[in-house]
């Protein structure tokens, strides 16, 4: 394994984990195919555009003719796929594009591993296909799956379909799933960057319903090493799940965001809640801890308080994107 094309490697943990391949195997080669929807962002890739073995290529994942021809080109033996649409509210609004890009690119991606014979097909999924627990309880890779969002659905039907490239054509595939990342370059609609950037700009901060939604957070630097060693190391057509016991509500991440930043309560707004909002989701990591030894590096404390100081020290980066998109 040398020659990877990653998918959607300009956007948030995909530029994460490009970054942290070039850094680890400085011998390998890496192809970023992304298309840079509102979400991508080529300034993630400032720092490795002169770099050798990184070639960044604007293209959509759908696009067969184009995937052969950079698997071909590149001598391409494993293919990583991070490219999605990625954003629940968004899905609750358009949910067509996300069938299109999540299954439909999903597909093309897989068919051109089979067909080119790769070594490895590795696809980057979510908690969200196994849907909503109660209280108690964890996720495991053999809870059954039970997407409640658009995007949840996409993805779970995308899963499947690498599952199906396995069992029917024995293509060697894995699939992660990993729970809420979070760290520097996510996209400043999602909790941690619109709460940090919000309350920078004295503007509200909207916690949707009661505030009381549990997600399990992981830091994407240990979800970048998780994806790493189950390329190297996952059992064929195995799923991993990836999470680092960090359960926080919504309203504890937020809080925290508040203090860290010096400011009241009274900043804090309460939403209408969104549209089929899953209760709390939790992953059993237990699989990717004993047959790989995934450890992560962070402990949820000490990954956000790093976290909300990359975007207190980088609006330059996150300023432009917010407008561009009209963020409120
Ligand atoms: P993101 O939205 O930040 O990035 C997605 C990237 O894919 C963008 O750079 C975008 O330009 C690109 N893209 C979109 N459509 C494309 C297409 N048709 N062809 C090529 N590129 C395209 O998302 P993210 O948060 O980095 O998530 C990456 C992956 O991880 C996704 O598959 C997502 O479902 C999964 N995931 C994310 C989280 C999370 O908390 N962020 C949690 C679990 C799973």
């Amino acid at each position: 394994m040398k020659n990877l094309l990653v998918t959607g490697g300009a956007g948030f943990i995909g530029s994460n984990f490009v970054h942290y391949m070039l850094n680890k195997y400085p011998d390998y080669k890496i192809v970023n195919l992304d298309l840079l929807t509102y979400a991508g962002n080529i300034h993630n890739l400032d720092d490795i555009k002169d770099n050798p073995k990184h070639t960044f290529v604007r293209g959509n994942i759908c696009n067969r003719e184009l995937v052969e021809y950079l698997v071909k080109e590149h001598n391409i033996d494993t293919i990583i796929n991070f490219a999605a649409e990625s954003h629940v509210d968004r899905s609750i609004l358009h949910p067509e594009i996300f069938v299109e890009t999540n299954v439909q690119g999903t597909l093309a991606l897989l068919d051109v591993a089979k067909n080119m014979k790769l070594e490895k097909y590795l696809q980057v999924s979510t908690d969200e296909v196994y849907g909503t627990l109660g209280k108690e309880g964890y996720f495991t890779e053999t809870t059954p799956l039970a997407p409640n969002s658009p995007y949840s659905a996409s993805k779970a039907s995308a899963d499947m379909v690498v599952r199906a490239y396995f069992e029917t054509y024995g293509l060697n595939v894995n699939i992660t799933r990993c729970s809420n990342n979070y760290g520097p370059y996510q996209f400043p609609e999602k909790l941690i960057p619109l709460m940090t950037s919000n309350g920078m700009d004295g503007k509200k901060l909207p916690i949707y319903g009661d505030g009381k939604n549990i997600r399990d957070w992981l830091h994407v630097y240990d979800h970048c090493q998780a994806i790493d060693l189950v390329l190297h190391q996952g059992r064929k057509g195995e799923v991993y799940n990836v999470g680092g016991h960090n359960e926080r509500t919504n309203n504890e991440i937020v809080h925290l965001i508040v203090k860290k930043l010096g400011l009241t309560e009274d900043a804090i707004e309460y939403v209408q809640d969104r549209l089929g909002h899953d209760r709390r989701y939790a992953i059993d990591p237990t699989k990717l801890e004993t047959e790989l030894g995934w450890k992560p590096k962070y402990t949820f404390d000490t990954g956000i308080e790093e976290t909300v100081n990359w975007y207190l020290a980088n609006e330059a980066w996150w300023r432009p994107l917010k407008e561009k998109a009209a963020l409120k």
